[in-house]
């Protein structure tokens, strides 16, 4: 097998990446097909999202594509690689307007060439109308922001997302204040997720998201496939997910939602799992309407299996921590983090996507019956993979010996370290007994974040790992040690703005454990910053006593949150933790943007295709990476489409 490219190509702010779906297959081919139909009933939402990120998505779409794969007459010049730029990056917002920051993109092409252009590939469109889609294009005071989040304004009326149509701000809190008033308090159904909100002739109604109403064409071929699925589910009880999820869909039931939340929750038992559904609500300035989106992932065996060794040896690290013993737990239990494999990513988890999944949103769902938290360990390995050739290594790596161990090792202790960090870290120590746990206040996150860290440094160097078979060699752990230094010192400041504060609790964290293990260890040099042609580096001396630094303030650090020490929490924390030389910070903003890393990364799904026997039957399931970003995005907009206008609601009066 050849080498596996996790990056693919840039365009303006965006790096694209791929993922890898190890393991897809040694399934056997029910879970195959099962995955099989369950990635078809992801890709037919994705039209839905489009149009939920504002009304002319779809309609500007087809143009941009009808141009980008008109063959007659598109000469290379400026325009037309703006065009192309341009065409990107609606894919990948799903949409006009930035996936992130949601301000409209600024086309790199001028309105005579659209409209050149869009005679020439034979647009059925009436001038009219291609005004009106100009304007939208064009004119930077229409549609500016997707979500409007500024205040003193009409929220609804300046936010060009697709959820309301000729109401005001006041007019749908209005309507939803009164839904809840009327509604069960203790177990509220999440009012508004699933519709568009809209006046008709001075009334207010819902236009409901089901298979017989808005999105039904897609709502249609989703359940359908669903349905397929189904026969394949795991066990009964995700069989009975699909149908609840099923008569959500087709009947737009709050309550049938919620009811399929809480199988949800329950079903832990399956290796394949997926979510599709009306999820994110940030795509509202209201906060109510929820976008579409779809995961269908397995469980990582070999991931899982790591964190359950740890988990079930959680006393042995306990009893040997440097933590003095009035502070240790007794009895300890270890949680043992799940970790999972994406399979496809769809709607609003595509091509950007979270690299952890925390549901469901409801809170008196969460309260009662718990929710399902997991990483997604392949889109997390391919940031990883991708950024080991962004440079970002060379350039601030020491010397050669370092750039060697952190590549022989990096992956390997980071994996590690998270899992040290979430299914031990956390877990470990107790608070002496009346002592509040909020005493920290403030410092209080920053302090937990460093805690979990430095209890995982500590024991990423303990023979303990080697003897559990968790690490190779008594090398390894100084991967992680030449990453944290690095990134504690130096490398977290390139997500700072010149002249601020660090800010964000891990990062303060980080910053904390870096800063004062340098200080405490320079009378017997364990470690320095060293200058060579202007640039700053971290050299490390001693690992050995670097870890031995790292076990002193785990021992302080666990002191403070045992006993409830606010004013030396706040004294280590605002000492080490928070300020940044401006010398040093410029230094480091410096060499960052001579790397050209783009700031924004999403991910190319694997193409997966069923081979049938006579009857239809599938026998077989077949996984493949090689699809470009055009293409795939192309591909999907044939394949998973129903023409716009005739199934998707077309109400203009926004
Ligand atoms: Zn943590």
């Amino acid at each position: 097998m050849g080498t596996f490219n996790y990056s693919d190509e840039k365009f303006a702010d965006i790096q694209m990446l791929r993922y890898k779906v190890d393991g897809f297959e040694n399934l056997t081919l029910k879970q195959k097909t099962f995955i099989y139909h369950l990635q078809e009933a992801a890709l037919w939402g994705r039209d839905i999202l489009f149009d939920q990120n504002g009304l002319y998505n779809l309609e500007i779409r087809n143009i941009l594509e009808a141009i980008y794969t008109d063959e007659t007459g598109n000469e290379s010049d400026k325009n037309l690689d703006g065009f192309r730029e341009y065409t990107k990056r609606v894919w990948f917002s799903n949409g006009i307007h930035h996936h992130y920051g949601c301000e409209k993109f600024v086309p790199g092409f001028t309105k005579e060439w659209f409209v050149e252009h869009v005679k020439k590939a034979k647009v059925a469109i009436g001038d009219e109308r291609l005004n009106t889609i100009c304007d939208v294009i064009f004119n930077p005071d229409v549609m500016q922001k997707r979500v409007n989040l500024a205040e003193g304004v009409d929220l609804v009326k300046t936010s060009a997302c697709n959820y309301y149509q000729g109401v005001t701000q006041a007019e749908a809190e209005a309507f939803y204040a009164e839904q809840k008033q009327k509604g069960d308090p203790l177990h509220p159904v999440m009012y508004g997720m699933n519709s568009t909100l809209i006046k008709k002739g001075g009334e207010i109604m819902e236009e409901r998201w089901t298979t017989k109403g808005k999105y039904g064409a897609q709502l249609t071929k989703i359940v359908e496939n669903l349905r397929l699925a189904r026969t394949y589910a795991e066990d009964a009880q995700q069989q009975a997910v699909i149908d609840k999820l099923i008569e959500h869909y087709e009947t737009g039931d709050l309550k049938a939602f919620d009811e399929y939340s809480i199988l949800w929750v329950d079903n832990t038992e399956p290796l394949i799992d997926f979510v599709n559904g009306f999820i994110e609500c940030y795509g509202d300035p209201l906060g109510l309407k929820c976008s579409w989106e779809s995961i269908v992932n397995f469980k990582d065996l070999e991931a899982t299996k790591r964190t359950e060794t740890l988990s079930s040896n959680a006393q042995w690290f306990e009893d040997n921590s440097p933590v003095a013993p009035e502070f240790k737990k007794e009895k300890v239990k270890g949680i043992s983090a799940k970790v999972i494999k994406a399979a496809i990513l769809s709607g609003d988890l595509y091509p950007a996507s979270a690299i952890g999944i925390n549901l469901p949103n409801s809170d008196w769902v969460r309260a009662e019956h718990g929710s399902k938290s997991v990483t997604i360990g392949n889109l997390t390995d391919a940031y990883n993979k991708a950024a080991k050739g962004s440079g970002m290594l060379q350039e601030f790596a020491y010397g050669e010996e370092e750039i060697g161990i952190m590549e022989k090792y990096g992956d390997l202790t980071d994996d590690l370290h998270t899992d040290l960090h979430e299914c031990l870290g956390h877990g470990s120590g107790k608070l002496l007994e009346g002592i509040d746990g909020d005493s920290l206040k403030a410092y209080g996150s920053t302090i937990e974040e460093a805690r979990a860290d430095l209890f995982a440094l500590y024991y990423l160097a303990d023979d303990k790992l080697i003897e559990l078979g968790l690490l190779p060699d008594k090398e390894a752990y100084k991967a992680s040690y030449i990453g944290q230094m690095q990134n504690g010192l130096l490398t977290q400041l390139v997500r700072i703005k010149p002249g601020d504060n660090i800010e964000e609790a891990h990062m303060r964290n980080r910053a904390l454990i870096a800063r004062w293990a340098l200080e405490h260890g320079k009378a017997e040099n364990v470690m320095e910053l060293v200058q060579r042609d202007g640039k700053t580096y971290v050299k490390i001396n001693d690992y050995e006593k670097l870890r031995n630094l790292f076990g002193d303030l785990l021992a302080e650090i666990q002191r403070i949150k045992s006993t409830g020490d606010y004013e030396e929490a706040k004294r280590l924390v605002e000492t080490y933790g928070v300020k940044i030389d401006p010398e040093l910070h410029s230094e480091i903003l410096e060499r960052y943007s001579k790397l050209n890393i783009a700031p924004y990364k999403g991910f190319i799904n694997p193409v997966y295709t069923a081979t049938k026997d006579c009857d239809g039957n599938i026998t077989d399931v077949q996984i493949a990476y090689g699809e470009g970003y055009d293409e795939q995005m192309l591909r999907y907009s044939k394949k998973y489409s129903v023409a716009v206008g005739q199934e998707i609601s077309t109400d203009k009066n926004k």
